[in-house]
């Protein structure tokens, strides 16, 4: 099988299947027990909370485990809102958010929040000086992800932050990091993020962990309340074999950021080289955009159609997000992908693991799949 569809989820790293079996074989008490088991459940938890902190420049206690970004992206949209918005009550945000931030804005925006949506210009790309202007002293928050999902595009996250937490310091600052997270160097500080959210099933760990950077001194009212487990902030046992292999896979990747980086670059340069020599396929991802990222549109034909045609030759590739389970998401058409455009789009997610031949068998099927398929 040829797996192309690592934005969705990857395959667990070795290393992680193997930090998860010990903390269930092992290190399996409640790491809230008092005894020697909860101890070294605790400890193998510490671990995982270190290494994932060292990663971003960060310490310990800014890290909070969740059950993975879909819910620290809620934690900190609804979290940092309740906390602060008593008076402040505008939201700003990119209009291409994954569906965990933006559904989650439009019900703080039924409960009465003001939320501006940002849209990338008609190039097709985003301008800081948008989200600095929709900012004002009635802005509460500001999330924008770091890297699209659907088309891999790199947001000016770090611009936007630094300009706007000069000129408004009490606004406060989300990013969805879960594409760009051990992808791209990701820093918190750098960043200028108070918030920043982390999926571990992304980055070669195991579905079920992620993770929510809190910068020292923000403050987020509990979403889920309980036993006071994550500093009274998210109620409820940890995950430790998940969160143990969140850990183990941030420990494997980290040193390799850069060179993975240069190795994806190179799949995709193939990757375009191949399409270009195929009638009808366009690139629909920025030439600059993240490398792990690349969305075409496959000649007019119906993605789905495409998809299991790819699928019956043991392919597997994505159309839109995975997430929006079959519903057409209206990002693509924001970076102006739109009518035939936007129904024939794939998206193909690779890994520093993708081989050149693997592409190139890519390649080979969906030329064949155009000739093939009807619609
Ligand atoms: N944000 C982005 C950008 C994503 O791509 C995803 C996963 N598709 C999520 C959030 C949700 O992550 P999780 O599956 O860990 O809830």
């Amino acid at each position: 099988m040829i797996y192309l569809d690592n934005a969705a989820t990857t395959k667990p790293c070795e290393e992680a299947v193997k930090a998860a079996v010990e903390a269930m074989t092992v290190n399996f008490g409640n790491p809230s027990s008092l005894h020697r088991a909860g101890l070294d459940a605790q400890l193998a938890m510490d671990k995982a909370r270190k290494v994932i902190a060292d990663s971003l420049g960060a310490s310990p206690e800014n890290i909070l485990f969740t059950s993975g970004a879909t819910e620290s992206n809620n934690l900190a949209l609804r979290g940092a809102s309740a906390a602060y918005g008593k008076k402040r009550r505008k939201i700003v945000a990119s209009a291409v958010e994954h569906a965990s931030v933006d559904e989650t804005l439009s019900d703080l925006e039924s409960k009465g929040f003001e939320v501006v949506r940002i849209s990338p210009r008609g190039d097709g790309r985003f301008y800081p000086e948008d989200f600095l202007s929709a900012c004002d002293e009635d802005t509460v928050l500001l999330t924008m992800m770091c890297v699209n999902n659907e088309t891999g595009y790199i947001l000016p996250v770090k611009e936007v932050f630094t300009a706007v937490k000069r000129r408004f310091k009490d606004i406060i600052t989300h990013t969805d990091c879960v594409q760009a997270y051990m992808k791209l160097p990701i820093k918190a500080s750098s960043l200028g993020a108070d918030l920043i959210s982390l999926s571990g099933h992304k980055i070669h760990g195991v579905k079920g962990a992620g993770a929510l950077y809190i910068k020292k001194g923000v403050r987020l009212i509990p979403v889920v309340t309980g036993g006071k487990q994550e500093k009274g902030i998210r109620s409820g046992t940890e995950s430790v074999p998940l969160i143990c292999a969140f850990g183990a896979a941030v420990e494997k990747l980290s040193p390799t950021i850069k060179q993975r980086y240069e190795t994806v670059s190179g799949l995709k340069s193939r990757l375009s080289e191949l399409l270009s020599a195929i009638e009808g396929v366009s690139l629909n991802s920025p030439e600059d955009g993240s490398p792990y990222v690349v969305n075409i549109s496959a000649a007019g034909k119906r993605s789905e159609i495409m998809l299991h045609y790819l699928e019956s030759r043991e392919i597997y590739v994505s159309s839109g997000s995975a997430c929006s389970k079959g519903q057409q998401s209206g990002v693509p058409a924001q970076f102006g992908i739109t009518g035939k455009r936007a129904d024939s789009a794939l998206r193909i997610s690779m890994t520093a693991e993708t081989t050149e031949a693997e592409i190139e068998q890519f390649a080979d099927a969906l030329r064949e799949g155009i000739a093939n398929v009807r619609g």
